[in-house]
């Protein structure tokens, strides 16, 4: 049996390699960005006036002046303008380009204009440059704005369409297929015999994964061996990816493990020393990976946050932080393997404390409502005591 970091290991050893689609910006929110995106001009582009006001020459002010005759009214989206004469103003609109002879912009607000046009200041203090955004100020041309493996928000499509991208190059998740088995699963729909209970872990998976944006069909195969290497053979064939979830164990109905094997696929480890989830099996055929889940909930759910979700966004190329949170209480765990406890967490301080709510084994999905995620308490220990730090693995947000 293989440790949680050989187990991590191995499988960051077999990333996907995305394949990259050009799409809308209008499409592209929550997508990764899979080019370089450079600035097309100086951010901005000229000296923008950000108030509506009057412009002046500042000199003018620091010698004294304090009344100035309108030249003109200037608009955004107009040519530059020049001043005429330096010691006048001319009116100028937020987002039009300083006029020429001007360096200092005072909002309407701090000036009266009478009926000669004359602009008096009102009694403030003027600073040389003030209500300007420079030219440049942001970014210079050819400056780097966005770097490949971004997720795209509505800020970065904002950046993409002012530099005139209509389309971005982005990453494609892997085609991906969720598949639960088990001959006591019905359907969502179904009201289940005293036998029987509905199946919801392939529904946490597709939502797991909608939440990274990554799509993926759902299939529910019987726990019987003809079938399944039939249904399995044609899913390996149509996808990059097939997460598993249920028949792994030691049952004698858990064919998963023999199935994949006859179909050509590679094991690469299965068991890994830890809890919940020991049975978890991973395997690839050529560029396909095949990750084989325990079918308890809280061991499925476990390991798609702490095994696929990283190597998603790896493959992806997107950077992640590892989290990590202090236990708040003492605790203890035997046998020595990695024990993943279920906390809930609180800010406090500035600090994240994890507080363990372990519920009723990994069967016990009810649970996990009441928590935020896993603490990994490593394997080398049994006595885990407050105040000591673990990496976390969160579900929320
Ligand atoms: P298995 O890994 O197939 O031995 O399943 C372990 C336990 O998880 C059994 O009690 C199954 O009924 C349960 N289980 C497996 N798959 C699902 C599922 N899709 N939804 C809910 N429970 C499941
Ligand atoms: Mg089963």
């Amino acid at each position: 049996m293989i440790s949680v970091s050989e187990a991590t290991q191995a499988i960051l050893a077999h990333l996907h390699s995305p394949a990259v689609a050009r799409v809308p910006i209008e499409k592209a929110i929550r997508n990764i960005l899979a080019e370089t995106i450079k600035a097309d001009r100086d951010f901005p582009p000229f000296d923008r006036v950000t108030m509506d006001g009057i412009a002046i020459a500042f000199d003018q002010y620091q010698a004294g002046a304090r009344e100035f005759a309108i030249e003109k009214i200037h608009a955004a989206g107009e040519p530059q303008v020049a001043l005429d004469n330096p010691s006048n103003a001319i009116e100028v609109m937020t987002g039009a380009m300083l006029p020429e002879g001007t360096d200092t912009v005072i909002r309407y607000e701090d000036v009266i204009i009478n009926d000669k046009r004359i602009a008096s200041l009102r009694d403030i203090m003027i600073t040389k440059g003030q209500s300007i955004h420079s030219k440049g100020q942001d970014a210079r041309k050819d400056e780097t704005l966005l770097e490949p493996g971004l997720k795209l928000s509505a800020a970065e499509i904002a950046l993409l369409a002012s530099v005139g991208k209509t389309q971005v190059a982005i990453v494609q998740g892997p085609k991906t297929a969720i598949i639960g088995s088990g001959d006591e699963l019905v359907s969502v729909n179904d009201i289940p015999m005293i036998h029987q209970i509905r199946r919801s872990n392939t529904y946490a998976l597709q939502a797991a994964m909608h939440d990274l944006n990554w799509a993926a069909g759902q299939y529910h195969l019987a726990d019987n061996k003809e079938q399944l290497s039939m249904a399995l053979k044609k899913l390996l064939d149509e996808h990059d990816v097939l997460i598993l979830s249920g028949g792994v164990s030691k049952g004698k109905f858990d064919f998963i493990p023999a199935v994949l094997e006859e179909l050509g696929v590679k094991k690469v480890f299965h068991e890994v020393s830890q809890r919940p989830g020991k049975p978890f099996w991973f395997g690839v055929k050529g560029s396909k990976r095949i990750f084989a889940l325990p079918g308890n909930p809280v061991s499925t759910f476990m390991c798609f946050y702490r095994y696929i979700r990283p190597w998603f966004f790896r493959s992806l190329g997107v950077e992640t932080k590892p989290e990590h949170a202090v236990l708040a209480k003492d605790f203890s765990f035997q046998p020595k393997l990695t024990y993943f406890l279920q906390v809930q967490v609180r800010n406090e301080n500035g600090c994240l404390r994890a507080y363990p709510d372990q519920g009723g084994g990994s069967g016990d999905f009810a649970n996990l409502k009441k928590i935020d995620g896993f603490l990994e308490l490593p394997s080398e220990k049994t006595d885990f005591k407050a105040g000591d730090v673990f990496p976390f693995i969160p579900f929320r947000g």
